[in-house]
């Protein structure tokens, strides 16, 4: 618990409330003492222990057959489509309603991001504008898990399969979410997750590379060694030209405390979200992150969706969360607003939301006096 002073002096003379944060991490004392280790003794014999144990903890949650940790999940998706030998001339397909950490690596390999519109009710990739933009030139289509809320993943493998084209999945915001009982990042040719400190399981900065393929797991395993395979008996010998994406033992012992604490963390970001849920779902003209029969969602990032007829805007809601000292964050702009790439206006969806949204507060400490604080604000709209 920070700040033990709820109430403090503004300058001006006024009262101002405590600062509420969107996310911060859930440290306890299970993971500073396994830090602690790895700093004291994770050295020698011992530096990919808490690494190994990390990974494997990793797999079990998630049913898979292998993974990789590495220091971000882009480096994990860069790693992972330059395996698929994605390169200059391709095009890769994914949802223009994204952070860029998805489209970057695409664009690392000389291929071209394709940006298509997203479902209204999930915000995530509208699986028929996917299929819609397959050119022969489309080498991947990126399934993202938006905030939580998951793809159509039946419909996107479906597509996959008829097109002889592989589907990723960026699940670094779904931890704890389950697509009629198969968990998010565990269906895709490869599933990549981050652990940057803002996610549900955090080590600081981190992510993951996970597949059940055992030929992409190899070719991958390799490039993330700088090139050298595991069989290359000769020292210091690499076969090609790879990456250096890798996590710590010092960052990965956090990870295997996080890990041992899954359940309680995802328990608790579903707790905060229905708490939202339960006291907004009367108020007409909002809808949240919807949780459709036969999944479960991580609820990553609670976020409210306000009608076009509310007329309430971005704007309105950031200068309003902002006077009462309550972090609330813009739902992402499309990436194909920003100056580096060519704006996609048909893709009326992605365009058109993030005017009236805007994401919630929902770190794992949050007390019931800070939850109602927000839909106190809410309910002022
Ligand atoms: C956070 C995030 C990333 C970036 O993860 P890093 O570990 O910072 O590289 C990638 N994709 C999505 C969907 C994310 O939310």
């Amino acid at each position: 618990m920070g700040c033990a002073l709820h109430y403090c002096r503004a300058r001006h003379g006024g009262v101002v409330k405590h600062r509420i944060l969107y996310t911060k991490p859930s440290i306890t004392e299970r993971e500073v003492a396994y830090a602690t280790d790895a700093a004291a003794n994770g050295w020698g014999d011992r530096c990919y222990e808490y690494i190994d144990r990390f990974e494997t903890l990793f797999k079990v949650h998630l049913g898979v057959k292998h993974a990789i940790a590495t220091s971000s999940c882009t480096g994990a998706l860069h790693m992972g489509l330059a395996a698929l030998g994605v390169g200059p001339g391709d095009e890769v397909i994914l949802a223009d309603t994204n952070w860029i950490a998805s489209a970057a690596p695409i664009t690392y390999l000389g291929a071209k991001p394709v940006f298509v519109d997203v479902l209204p009710d999930t915000w995530c990739i509208d699986p028929a504008k996917a299929e819609a933009a397959i050119t022969p030139s489309t080498r991947a289509v990126i399934a993202v898990h938006l905030y939580g809320n998951l793809c159509d993943m039946d419909a996107l493998r479906d597509i996959g399969r008829r097109h002889g084209i592989p589907v990723i999945e960026d699940a670094a915001e779904a931890i704890g979410s389950v697509w009629h009982g198969r968990r998010a990042g565990s269906m895709g040719t490869f599933g990549t997750f981050s652990f940057h400190g803002t996610k549900t399981v955090t080590t600081g900065e981190g992510g993951m590379f996970v597949t059940q393929d055992d030929a992409l797991y190899e070719k991958v395993l390799t490039l993330s060694n700088h090139g050298r395979a595991r069989g290359q008996r000769k020292q210091f010998w690499p076969d090609m030209v790879g990456f250096k994406y890798k996590m710590s033992n010092v960052q990965a012992a956090i990870g295997c405390a996080q890990m041992e604490r899954i359940d309680d963390l995802i328990t608790r970001k579903r707790e905060i979200f229905c708490y939202y849920r339960d006291r907004l779902c009367g108020l007409q003209g909002i809808s949240m992150n919807p949780e459709p029969a036969g999944t479960q969602n991580g609820f990553w990032m609670p976020t409210i969706v306000f009608s076009p007829g509310t007329a309430i805007t971005r704007e309105k809601l950031q200068a309003t969360f902002a006077a009462e000292n309550i972090d609330a964050r813009v739902f992402f702009w499309p990436l194909s607003s920003l100056p580096m790439f060519e704006p996609v206006a048909s893709n009326c969806v992605a365009w058109d939301i993030p005017g009236r949204a805007i994401n919630l507060p929902s770190h794992h400490e949050m007390t019931t006096t800070e939850l109602a604080r927000v839909v106190a604000v809410i309910e002022t709209f």
